[in-house]
């Protein structure tokens, strides 16, 4: 079994100490040992961005662009060798693990405008010989905390902006899949970054701890479940830290009696399922506005559910892989179980399912509910696995209420061909991304993303505008050049034109 390094001061180290096996889900076998840092390798990583930030942060940004449009060209020359680690760690499909590359490269080249985004704000002549503006300056030494299920895309959400703008980046991926995220910033560095600007530390709550107390990290980005985010947003600002704490999230799907139903059934089928309902915005429950209307959408996922191809995420034209671990299908196994001894009607039932040739692989087929209610804790809670929930309405009012009236507000959708609901639904519902007649409103690079409600806990969504104010801060000034010759006598009132 190799073991995976951490990567500091552009260089790949190891240490002796705690360690964890990195699994491949579609084997159900151990394939990496991964080091848990210490709090002396977690200080190495600070001090070499510590080390690297003076000049760093001088850089011209056009320079440091331009960094950025190497990394990107790298980023696509090794697209298959990217998503096969994906795929052999986390489970996703290769077609799914490429989709995620290239959302995250999307990233990378939003950061590619940095001349552009850091411009700043200018304004001449406020006062006599007096001109002002604003200028966008970078943190310093921030950090990084990223989950399983998007191993490649959530770290290029951070830091391809946070080191454009010109801060020193340390990044604590999953523990579960970090290959591929290692192999990431080395291409990074390949494209001409200068070391110690990121480094990649593998850990758990010891390495998180660590980040958060060290006063030289001024911001911490966290993506993950709710109960850590909000662990994380406490323990940081409290320390006087910038925190944007992203956490975990229950999607609504709306569907009206209008809506075209097989476009919503096929959209439908990809957000449930697809990546194993591991995914942050997949759409976990169906609000039917109507009998008539679950009938039909549960009529039509039925068999569509049934021939899910599933396999080793690895092998070609599959649909869905295994989820991560053995603990997730067990503990996703054990929501269905609940919801079942809670009333909901199981209408597909996917435990049990073996893969032929990978038997020991963490697999489970989708999962549907009918007849869900809002007490159930298959509704309440986040399943992260293949399960879709149908809840049964009278009205868009009701359905909005419903999803108003729950803890999470991610991402939420309607199918509907009424545009006056649909205007109704953007304007009222209390979620922070929404599509209609889209399931997956994942917002482009130049539009941020974020949750409301406890799926985030912070002021500032991730990438995009809000990133770039959310690793700079900003700084006013007010310059007088006054004209040769001229005196200016004391004022001793409040300055003011
Ligand atoms: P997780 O919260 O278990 O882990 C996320 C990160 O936190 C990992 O790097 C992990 O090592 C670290 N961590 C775990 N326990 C910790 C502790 N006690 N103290 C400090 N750090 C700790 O999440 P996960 O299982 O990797 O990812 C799935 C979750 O992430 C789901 O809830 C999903 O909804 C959420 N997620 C949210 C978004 C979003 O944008 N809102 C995106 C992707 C995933």
């Amino acid at each position: 079994m190799s073991v995976i390094p951490h990567l500091i001061n552009g260089e790949l180290v190891t240490e002796n100490g705690r360690a964890v096996d990195v699994f491949n889900p579609s084997t159900g076998q151990a394939i990496h040992k991964l080091p848990l840092a210490s709090r002396e390798t977690i200080q190495s990583a600070i001090d070499a961005a510590k080390a690297a930030f003076p000049a760093w942060r001088n850089t011209p940004p056009a320079k440091r662009a331009q960094v950025m449009f190497r990394f990107k060209q790298l980023l696509e020359q090794n697209e298959s060798r990217i998503a096969q680690l994906i795929s052999e760690e986390h489970g996703k499909t290769l077609e799914d693990a490429a989709g995620e590359l290239k959302r995250g490269i999307e990233n990378v080249e939003f950061a590619c405008a940095a001349p552009e985004i850091l411009k700043g704000e200018y304004s001449r002549n406020v006062g006599p010989n007096i001109d002002a503006w604003s200028d966008f300056q970078p943190l310093g030494v921030v950090a990084g905390i990223t989950p399983f299920n998007f191993p490649a895309m959530v770290p290029l959400w951070m830091y391809p902006l946070a080191i454009v703008c010109g801060n020193c980046f340390i990044l604590k991926p999953s523990e579960r899949d970090p290959s591929s995220t290692l192999l990431i910033a080395q291409l990074l560095l390949e494209a001409g970054l200068p070391k110690g600007v990121l480094s990649v530390v593998h850990g758990d709550k010891a390495a998180v701890d660590a980040l958060i107390e060290a006063p030289e990290v001024k911001a911490l980005s966290f993506v993950g479940s709710t109960p850590i985010a909000e662990y994380i947003y406490a323990e940081g600002t409290k320390r006087g830290k910038r925190v944007q704490a992203l956490g975990g999230a229950k999607n609504h799907a709306v569907l009206m009696p209008d809506a075209d139903l097989d476009n919503a059934v096929s959209a439908l089928m990809g957000a449930a399922y697809g990546s194993c309902g591991e995914r942050c915005m997949a759409i976990s429950v169906a609000v039917c506005v109507g009998d008539q209307v679950a009938d039909a959408l549960v009529a039509k996922l039925v068999p569509q559910i049934q021939a899910l191809k599933i396999g080793a995420g690895t092998s070609c034209g599959l649909d869905m892989g295994p989820l991560v671990t053995g603990q997730a299908r067990d503990k996703v196994s054990g929501y269905v179980e609940d919801g079942v001894k809670a009333g909901a009607k199981l209408v597909v039932d996917g435990r049990g399912l073996s893969v032929p040739g990978h038997e020991e692989g963490f697999f489970l087929g989708g999962c549907l509910f009918d007849n869900v209610t809002p007490e159930m804790r298959i509704y309440k809670e986040e399943i992260f696995g293949p399960v879709l929930c149908v809840v049964r309405v009278n009205s868009l009012e009701e359905a909005m209420q419903l999803i108003n009236d729950h803890e999470y507000g991610n991402g939420t959708c309607i199918f509907t061909r009424d545009g006056e609901a649909a205007r109704l639904f953007c304007d009222e519902i209390e979620v922070g991304m929404v599509g209609v007649n889209v399931p997956l409103p994942v917002p482009v690079a130049y539009h941020s993303f974020g949750g409301w409600k406890r799926s985030l806990f912070g002021d500032l969504h991730a990438y995009g505008p809000d990133g770039v104010r959310f690793y700079t801060r900003r700084k006013a000034i007010t310059q007088r050049w006054p004209q040769r010759a001229s005196h200016e006598a004391s004022q001793f009132a409040f300055p003011s034109l």
